[in-house]
C-alpha cells in the first residue's frame, strides 16, 4: 500500500489535474478532499480535453475508483452537470466507480447567490471570488448551518432541517443585500432535480477507506488550488476557504488516521495567479502579455486572464515547506522555450533589506522582487522524453530550482498531453 497527495505549491493552476491523470494508473483510488466547483483541473487524454471541477481527475482510468470526500463543497448542480458532460464524452461513471461521501456538506443555491452579492458589494475591494459559493459555504459549514449529502436520503427530515436554515439565510439576503428571498417551492424544485441524481453514489467513506487500507489499496489524494491559497498558511485574506495542504488530505477524504507516503508538489515553470491579492513577482505590459499568450494563461473556470510573472523562488520554497513536499513536478517547461534568458525571482526586498524568507501576508504589498537570470534554451523541447536529452540550459534550470527550494524534481512536463513528460 502506498498513498500520495498531489498538491499545488503556488497559487493554483499548476497542472495538478494533468499530473493526477498521468500517475493515477498506479493507484486504485483517487480522491478529491477539499474545495469545490471553483476548481478547474485540465486533463487532455485519449477522450478529449476536460476541465474537471468536482470529479477527481482519475475518472478516465477504468480500474480506478473516484471518491469525493467529506471535505469537499458538494454542489449537486455543478456535479450533475459535470457527470452528464463526461458521460457524453464516453466516460463510464456509476456507483461502482464513483463514490460520494455521505458526510460531504451540500453547497446550496443561496451560497452562490451570496457569493455574487458580496463581491458586488465590495466593488473594487472584491476578493476576486470565482462566485461558486465557496466562502459562504465553508462559513456556514463551520457555523453548522449546512446539510450533509446523506440527509438527502430522507426527504421529510431533509426539509425539517433545511427550511429553518433557508429562513435564516433569507434574513441576510433580504436585510443585508436587499435581494429576493428563497422560497420553499424553489428549494423543493432543487431537491426534486438533484436528490435522486446524487443518492445512488452516496457512500460511508470512512468504512470504504477502512476496507481500502485493510486491502492495501493505493490511494491518491487530489488537492485543489495551492499552498498560497490555503485558509491557514496562504496569503490571507486572498485565500480560498478550505485547506489546500497535504496534511488535510486524510481528514477531507474520510480517512483521518491515514498516513501519506508521498507528497508530490506541482510547480509551474513560471508564476501565475488568478484573482486579487499581492503577487510580488508580477509582470505587466508587453512581456506579461507575451508570456500569457505563450502559456495560454486564462482561467479554466472563469476564462479570466491570469496574472503572470517569473518563477517566484521565495513563494515556492514556502509552498514546498507548507506542503511537506517529498518531490516536485515542474510543469509547462515547454512554454519558456521562447525566452532568451529565464528570469527567476530569488529574493524579496523589504524595508531596504533582501531576504529569501516569505513575509507575513500583510507585508507582501511592500515587498519588491529581486531577479536573477539564467540562460534560455531557445529550442522546442516538447518532444523530449529523457532528462539527459534536454538542452543543458533547461537541465540547469531544473537543477537550479531543486537547489533553491530544496526538493527533488521527479517530473518535468513539456506539454499538456498525458505522455509529454520526463520522469527522473
Ligand atoms: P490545475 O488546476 O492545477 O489542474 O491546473 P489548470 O488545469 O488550471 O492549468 C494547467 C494548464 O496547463 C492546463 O491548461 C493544462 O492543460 C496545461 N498544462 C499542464 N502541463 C502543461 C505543460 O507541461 N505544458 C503545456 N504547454 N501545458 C500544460
Amino acid at each position: 500500500m502506498s498513498n500520495c497527495a498531489i498538491v499545488g505549491i503556488n497559487w493554483g493552476d499548476e497542472g495538478k489535474g494533468r499530473m493526477v491523470d498521468l500517475i493515477s494508473s498506479d493507484y486504485d483510488i483517487v480522491v478529491r478532499y477539499q474545495g469545490g466547483g471553483n476548481a478547474g483541473h485540465t486533463v487532455i487524454n485519449e477522450y478529449g480535453k476536460f476541465s474537471l471541477h468536482l470529479l477527481p481527475s482519475g475518472i478516465f482510468r477504468k480500474d480506478v475508483i473516484s471518491v469525493i470526500g467529506n471535505g469537499v463543497a458538494l454542489d449537486p448542480e455543478s456535479l450533475v452537470t459535470e457527470i452528464d458532460y463526461v458521460r457524453e464524452k464516453g466516460i463510464e461513471l456509476s456507483p461502482q466507480n464513483l463514490k460520494i461521501s455521505d458526510r460531504a456538506s451540500l453547497l446550496m443555491p443561496w451560497h452562490k447567490e451570496l457569493d455574487c452579492l458580496e463581491e458586488q458589494r465590495l466593488k473594487d475591494k472584491a476578493y476576486g471570488s470565482t462566485k461558486q459559493g465557496i466562502a459562504p459555504f465553508y462559513s456556514d459549514k463551520f457555523q453548522k448551518k449546512t446539510m450533509l449529502a446523506g440527509e438527502l436520503r430522507d426527504e421529510k427530515s431533509f426539509f425539517d432541517r433545511v427550511t429553518p436554515i433557508m429562513e435564516w439565510k433569507n434574513l441576510t439576503l433580504k436585510n443585508v443585500y436587499g435581494a429576493e428571498p428563497f422560497t420553499y417551492e424553489k428549494l423543493k424544485a432543487w431537491y426534486d432535480t438533484y436528490a435522486s441524481r446524487i443518492i445512488p453514489y452516496l457512500t460511508d467513506t470512512e468504512e470504504f477507506f477502512d476496507s481500502a487500507m485493510t486491502e492495501q489499496k493505493n490511494i491518491l489524494f487530489e488537492a485543489q488550488l495551492g499552498a498560497l491559497r490555503d485558509i491557514d498558511f496562504g496569503i490571507v485574506p486572498y485565500t480560498t476557504s478550505s485547506s489546500t495542504i497535504a496534511s488535510y488530505a486524510p481528514i477531507g477524504a474520510g480517512a483521518p488516521a491515514m498516513k501519506i507516503d508521498r507528497v508530490l508538489g506541482v510547480v509551474k515553470a513560471y508564476s501565475t495567479c488568478v484573482g486579487e491579492g499581492p503577487f510580488v513577482c508580477e509582470w505587466s505590459g508587453d512581456k506579461a502579455e507575451r508570456l500569457r499568450e505563450e502559456g495560454m494563461e486564462y482561467g479554466a473556470k472563469t476564462g479570466r486572464p491570469r496574472r503572470v510573472g517569473p518563477l517566484d523562488i521565495v513563494a515556492t520554497r514556502y509552498g514546498v515547506k507548507a506542503q511537506g513536499a517529498t518531490e516536485l513536478a515542474v510543469t509547462k517547461m515547454d512554454i519558456l522555450s521562447f525566452m532568451d534568458e529565464i528570469p527567476v525571482c530569488v529574493r524579496y526586498e523589504l524595508d531596504g533589506k533582501e531576504s529569501d524568507r516569505f513575509p507575513f501576508p500583510s507585508r507582501l504589498d511592500d515587498a519588491k522582487p529581486v531577479t536573477e537570470y539564467l540562460k534560455g534554451w531557445k529550442t522546442d523541447i516538447s518532444g523530449i522524453r529523457r532528462f539527459e536529452d534536454l538542452p543543458k540550459e533547461a537541465r540547469d534550470y531544473i537543477l537550479y530550482i531543486e537547489d533553491k527550494v530544496g526538493c527533488f524534481v521527479k517530473y518535468i512536463s513539456v506539454g499538456a498531453e498525458r505522455d509529454a513528460i520526463i520522469i527522473r
